[in-house]
């Protein structure tokens, strides 16, 4: 039997293998085609093997007020007193702990902390269970469902894995993932590394501190791929990621833009992401207010009309991710002000970025392989499914969009 090892590496930049000898001495490699969105986006793409517009899991949010966590906040009318960071917090907690049994998500229930009090009750988690889950997706089987299905075993180490990680934390993933030595080496075997994000987010993908990791990282890798050599006669070895990184350089204030224009940020329905603002419109008196101060971020980005939704798959069935989509383009992303708590400001400085469009010049993610790989110039996250399928002899699902990445 084949045995398939992959690696994934959150967040990998193709220009970033030549700071890792060893997976940079392989010659198959080709560049990630990502998806447009955040992890939420690609990871539902990666096990699912269908695109945004059918698994539906695009941003971490949706407008969802019948559903949301918040509701009470609401109901209790908590949110028309005057908040601050403490009072934010307190009413974050308690939802998180009201909601604690049905959300296992990777992401759990992210602090919206630079999002008004009186608006989080419009908004529920788009994606509440996690990868493995079988109730992860609705629509379509994962990976995971689909090997448990065909009673084939697999491994996963690394996973799951703590998003609110340290620099300090750093050191004992890397120790789950050294002491992984089976004694017996299942169909598949999965590593997930999931801190090069964050660290790239904290220092920048070229920075010494995350140069230091990846060559850790490539060290790791080529010791387990010496013990697959050792114990499986022939096996798949492929290490992905899922989009690249990308310095930013500027922080827009969305609150100032429309204070310039004399409007009010705060009166409308919006979510900020990174580098996207979502708006729901109330009336079309707030759709034309809303179009006119945006207008103003011209050359910077731009809306998502229902081309360029359809063009990068994410046209969807309805307003959930919002009325209007602004994209707001690298090197720029929207600043969220700081949370400052006994006079020290608690979220990190963001220094790089991702969630940009897949087509931005070398924001490519990247797949090695020891395997000849399809000549092809990209390989794209909906075929990472079908191709863990195939080498494990499991028939692809007919609704899967993508294909299998070797010769
Ligand atoms: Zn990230």
């Amino acid at each position: 039997m084949t045995h398939v090892l992959t690696v994934f590496i959150d967040g990998l930049k193709f220009e970033s293998l030549k700071y890792m000898p060893f997976l940079n001495s392989f010659s198959q490699k080709r560049k990630i085609w990502t998806d447009l969105g955040y992890s939420v986006a690609c990871h539902a793409s990666m096990y699912s093997g269908v695109r945004p517009n059918k698994h539906l899991s695009w941003f971490i949010w949706k407008y969802s007020p019948d559903t949301s966590p918040f509701k009470w906040i609401n109901k209790l009318k908590i949110d028309r007193l005057p908040h601050n960071a403490y009072s934010k917090y307190i009413c974050y907690r308690i939802s998180s702990l009201l909601a604690r049994e049905e959300v296992t998500a990777f992401t759990g229930i992210p602090f919206l902390w630079n999002m008004p009090l009186k608006d989080w009750h419009y908004f529920d988690l788009a994606e509440k269970r996690y990868w493995t889950d079988p109730r992860y997706m609705e629509n379509y089987p994962t990976i995971f469902d689909i090997l448990t299905k065909n009673s084939i075993e697999y491994d996963l180490v690394g996973m799951p894995v703590d998003t609110r990680l340290s620099p300090r934390d750093i050191r004992n993933q890397n120790r789950a993932l050294r002491e992984h030595n089976p004694r017996e080496i299942r169909p598949w075997t999965y590593l997930f590394i999931g801190y090069i994000d964050l660290m790239s987010h904290f220092y920048g993908q070229d920075s010494n501190e995350v140069q230091a990791l990846l060559k850790e990282i490539d060290k790791i890798v080529e010791q387990k791929y010496r013990f697959f050599e050792e114990q499986a006669k022939d096996f798949v070895f492929f290490l992905f990621s899922d989009h690249g990184h990308i310095k930013i350089n500027q922080e827009l204030d969305l609150y100032s833009l429309f204070k310039s224009s004399g409007k009010q940020l705060e009166d409308y329905i919006f979510f900020i992401d990174a580098n996207y603002v979502r708006f729901w419109f109330k009336n079309e008196r707030e759709e034309k207010e809303i179009h006119q101060v945006i207008s103003k971020l011209d050359g910077k980005g731009f809306i998502l009309t229902s081309d360029l939704l359809r063009k990068y798959n994410v046209d969807m069935p309805d307003n959930r991710y919002g009325d209007l989509i602004f994209y707001l383009d690298a090197p720029y992303i929207f600043g969220r002000g700081e949370i400052v708590v006994m006079g020290k400001r608690r979220n990190p400085v963001i220094v790089s970025m991702h969630g940009y469009r897949p087509d931005f010049p070398c924001y490519d993610g990247v797949i090695v392989s020891n395997k000849p790989l399809l000549d092809e110039p990209y390989v794209k996250l909906v075929d990472i499914m079908p191709s863990i399928l195939s080498s494990l002899d499991i028939p692809i699902p007919k609704h899967a969009e993508g294909k299998v990445i070797w010769k």
